[in-house]
């Protein structure tokens, strides 16, 4: 409970979402993913909010997540990684992708992650993917290849249950919700504490709710005066924790695809 409550001392983990749709439907996906319309991180927004965000943190993040839905749909992802690798150098930088893609790259997505120090950590699902390809290309290009799951170990789905009417305690879901103050996110200008806040705008657009965020749930990086007020926001329960009701989240057993049903998310 302190660890969530306790300010980092500078951003471990920072995730972006380079798509938000996704090429595989996750049961109850946690960014909403499986929901989501075609959409990308616009490349001049993600520009400015990348140079905004090196002035605020002087370049100390420790590492970025450069996921979504399936960031290997974004047509521009060589654009997306020479940037951030410019403004951040020393930031380890995570392409984390289920994989589905990965062979369709050509030579030049090979090259850029080597030169520019892109590490390949796909999740892995229970799906037909030729992993020993992938690993033969990422050593003839030098990529390091890691898988962000124990692959050893068959994925799981999780329900990741919601309250429609916001009557969670919002102390009690933050300090036993484990995104809280670890899948921080930025989106368009704004950084969020958790995916399922920066995401549910899909929730929403798919089975017409209102469970809104609101200007107190996530904190606007041109307002943002230094990284500490980022950093003792991103350490407190917002008001959209009343959503989440954490303590009915659970493993369902065997990873399944979504069929994209509102009951996915309800108790
Ligand atoms: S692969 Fe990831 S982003 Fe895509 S639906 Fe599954 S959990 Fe969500
Ligand atoms: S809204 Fe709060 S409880 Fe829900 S996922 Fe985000 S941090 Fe966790």
């Amino acid at each position: 409970m302190l660890k969530k409550t306790t300010p980092q001392k500078f951003l471990k983990v920072l995730e972006i979402h380079l798509a938000e749709h996704c090429n595989l439907y996750c049961f109850s996906c946690s960014h909403f993913s499986q929901l989501a319309k075609e959409a990308y991180y616009d490349l001049k927004e993600f520009e400015q909010d990348i140079k905004r965000l090196k002035v605020l943190t002087k370049g100390n993040i420790e590492r970025f997540h450069l996921l979504g839905g399936e960031p290997l749909l974004n047509p521009d992802v060589l654009k997306y990684f020479a940037l951030l690798r410019e403004n951040f150098t020393h930031s380890h930088i995570w392409l984390i992708t289920n994989g589905i893609l990965l062979l369709k790259q050509d030579e030049s997505f090979f090259q850029t992650c080597s030169k520019l120090n892109i590490e390949l950590h796909p999740t892995k699902y229970p799906i037909e993917i030729d992993w020993q390809r992938v690993d033969e290309l990422c050593k003839r290009y030098k990529v390091t290849l890691k898988f962000y799951n124990n692959a050893k170990i068959e994925k799981n789905s999780m329900k990741f249950v919601l309250n429609l009417e916001k009557q969670n305690d919002i102390y009690e879901s933050f300090t036993q919700c484990f995104m809280s103050n670890f899948c921080v996110q930025l989106k368009e200008g704004k950084i969020y504490t958790c995916n399922i806040c920066a995401n549910i705008e899909h929730f929403n657009a798919k089975f017409k709710t209102t469970l809104m965020p609101s200007d107190e749930d996530c904190i606007d990086i041109y307002k943002a005066k230094n990284y500490e007020e980022i950093l003792e926001f991103l350490a407190k329960p917002i008001p959209f924790c009343a959503y989440c009701d954490v303590k009915n989240w659970k493993s369902i057993g065997k990873w399944k695809r979504s069929e994209k049903s509102i009951n996915e998310y309800l108790i």
